[in-house]
C-alpha cells in the first residue's frame, strides 16, 4: 500500500512537472518570439529612418538612385528589400528583395529561387505637404524564426532528461514525505494486532468458564438458551480477534508466512471439507469440478483460508436449497478458481466496496450470518501477497461468481511435496 502510494505521489509529481514545463515553456517561447519580433520592428524603423533622407523628392517623382549608386560603390549589401511606390501605389524602384505590392506585416515574397518570409513596413513620402509616394522596407524574418525553433527544440530535447531526473527526485522526496504516514500505519497495525491478542485471552477464559457453567446448568435445565447466546457472542468475538490478528500479519511485509510449492488440490480439498457441514445445514448443493494437479508457490494456510472465506460467503449469502459450485482450471500460465453461487447477489455499485474492511452490503444480514465484514478484506490481502487477482461478477437476485487467478509455480508437478 505504502509503495503504491509512493508511486502515485511520484507520478503526480511528474505530471505536475510536465504540466508546468509545457505551459511555462510555451509561455517562455511566446515571450522570446515576441521580443525578437519587437527587435525586427525596431530594425525596420531604423532602416527606414536611415534611407528616408537619401530619397530625392525634388523632381516630384521619388527616387533612390543616388543612394543605390553610393551603396553599390561602397559595396554595401543589405539582406533587406527596399521599394519606392508612387502615390497610386505603382512600383517605381526596387532594390534587394522584390516586394509584392504595398503591404504591412508578415508576408512571403519571392526570393532568387525560393519564397522568403519577411516583415514589411511602409511610410508615406511627403514634400511641402504633398503626397509623393511611399517607401517600403522589408527584412527577412528567418533569423527570428530559426532562433525560436532552436529554443523550442532545446526545450523538447531537455524534456526526457528532466523528466527522468524529476521522476528520481519525486520518488526520493515522496519516500521522505510518506515516512511519517508509514510510521503511523505501522503503529496502527501493531495496535490492532496487539488488541486482537489481548482480546483472545479473556475470550478463551470466558469460553472455558462457559463449558463448566453449561455442565452445571444442564443438571438443573435452566438458563441454557442464555448460555448459548453468550457462547455465540464469545465465538464471534474470538473470530473477529483472530481475523484482525491474521489481517495485521498479512499487512506486515516482515511477517513470516513460509511459502512452499503446493498442489492446487491441497488448497481446494480442505476448503471444501471446511464448509461442507455449513452447506449441509442449509441444504445447499455444494459441488466441485475435478481439480487439476497444478503447482502454486505460496503460503498453504493463507490460500486455504482465502478459498474457505469465498465458499463460506457463497453459502452464507445463498438461500436454503440453493447451489454453490467450485471450478478450477488453467488459463495460460495462471490457475483459475471460480466460486459461483445462486444466492442474493451484489448490486453493481457495491462491487468495488466489498473488499474494504468492515464493509457489508446489508449490515444486519451479515451480522445475523455471523459475519465480521473482514472475510473479503482477508481474501484480497492474501491474493496480493501471492501476486494474484480477484474478479467478481454478480446479478442481484440471481447469484455471484468470484474468480481468482493465481500464477502457476514454475516447477514440475513431481516437485510438489504432498502433505
Ligand atoms: P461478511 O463477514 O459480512 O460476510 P465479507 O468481507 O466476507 O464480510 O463480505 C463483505 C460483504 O460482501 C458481505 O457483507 C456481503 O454483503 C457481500 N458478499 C460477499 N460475498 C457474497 C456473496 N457470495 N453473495 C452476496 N454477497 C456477498
Amino acid at each position: 500500500m505504502i509503495q503504491s502510494l509512493r508511486k502515485k505521489l511520484t507520478l503526480l509529481f511528474l505530471g505536475l512537472f510536465l504540466l508546468i514545463y509545457v505551459l511555462g515553456g510555451a509561455a517562455a517561447l511566446g515571450v522570446f518570439y515576441h521580443g525578437l519580433t519587437l527587435a525586427l520592428d525596431e530594425e525596420l524603423r531604423d532602416l527606414s529612418s536611415e534611407i528616408l533622407p537619401a530619397i530625392q523628392l525634388s523632381t516630384g517623382k521619388p527616387s533612390l538612385k543616388k543612394w543605390a549608386d553610393a551603396a553599390e560603390h561602397e559595396h554595401l549589401t543589405s539582406p533587406a528589400g527596399i521599394q519606392l511606390f508612387d502615390q497610386k501605389g505603382e512600383l517605381l524602384e526596387k532594390y534587394g528583395l522584390s516586394g509584392d505590392g504595398l503591404k504591412k506585416g508578415e508576408l512571403k515574397v519571392q526570393g532568387d529561387n525560393h519564397t522568403i518570409s519577411v516583415k514589411s513596413n511602409f511610410e508615406e513620402l511627403r514634400e511641402d505637404g504633398k503626397h509623393l509616394g511611399y517607401l517600403q522596407v522589408q527584412i527577412p524574418t528567418n533569423s527570428r524564426d530559426t532562433a525560436a525553433q532552436q529554443f523550442g527544440l532545446t526545450m523538447l530535447l531537455m524534456l526526457p532528461i528532466l523528466a527522468v531526473a524529476v521522476s528520481f527526485a519525486g520518488y526520493f522526496f515522496s519516500g521522505l514525505a510518506i515516512k511519517p504516514v508509514e510510521k503511523s500505519i505501522k503503529v496502527l497495525k501493531t495496535f490492532v494486532a496487539d488488541a486482537g491478542h489481548e482480546f483472545i485471552t479473556p475470550v478463551t477464559v470466558v469460553e472455558a468458564s462457559l463449558q463448566t457453567l453449561e455442565e452445571q446448568l444442564k443438571e438443573h435445565n435452566i438458563g441454557l438458551d442464555v448460555l448459548s447466546m453468550i457462547s455465540r457472542a464469545s465465538q464471534r468475538m474470538k473470530d473477529l480477534a483472530s481475523d484482525l490478528i491474521f489481517l495485521a500479519k498479512l499487512d506486515n511485509p516482515d511477517a513470516q508466512l513460509p511459502e512452499e510449492v503446493i498442489s492446487l488440490d491441497e488448497v481446494v480439498d480442505p476448503a471444501i471439507e471446511d464448509v461442507s457441514e455449513l452447506a449441509r445445514g442449509k441444504s445447499i448443493a455444494l459441488s466441485c469440478s475435478s481439480v487439476p494437479e497444478l503447482p502454486i508457490y505460496g503460503h498453504r494456510h493463507s490460500l486455504q483460508v482465502m478459498l474457505t472465506n469465498l465458499l463460506t460467503n457463497a453459502i452464507k449469502y445463498t438461500e436454503t436449497g440453493g447451489s454453490v459450485k467450485l471450478d478450477a482450471g488453467q488459463e495460460n500460465n495462471r490457475i483459475v478458481i471460480s466460486v459461483e453461487d445462486s444466492g442474493i447477489g451484489i448490486p453493481a455499485d457495491r462491487l468495488d466496496s466489498i473488499f474494504e474492511r468492515f464493509y457489508r452490503v446489508d449490515e444486519s444480514r451479515s451480522r445475523a450470518q455471523g459475519g465480521s465484514g473482514l472475510g473479503l478484506a482477508i481474501v484480497k490481502a492474501i491474493l496480493e501477497r501471492h501476486k494474484s487477482e480477484i474478479e467478481v461478477q454478480s446479478t442481484p437476485g440471481k447469484g455471484s461468481k468470484f474468480i481468482v487467478r493465481i500464477p502457476i509455480a514454475q516447477v514440475s508437478v513431481q516437485a510438489i511435496s504432498k502433505h
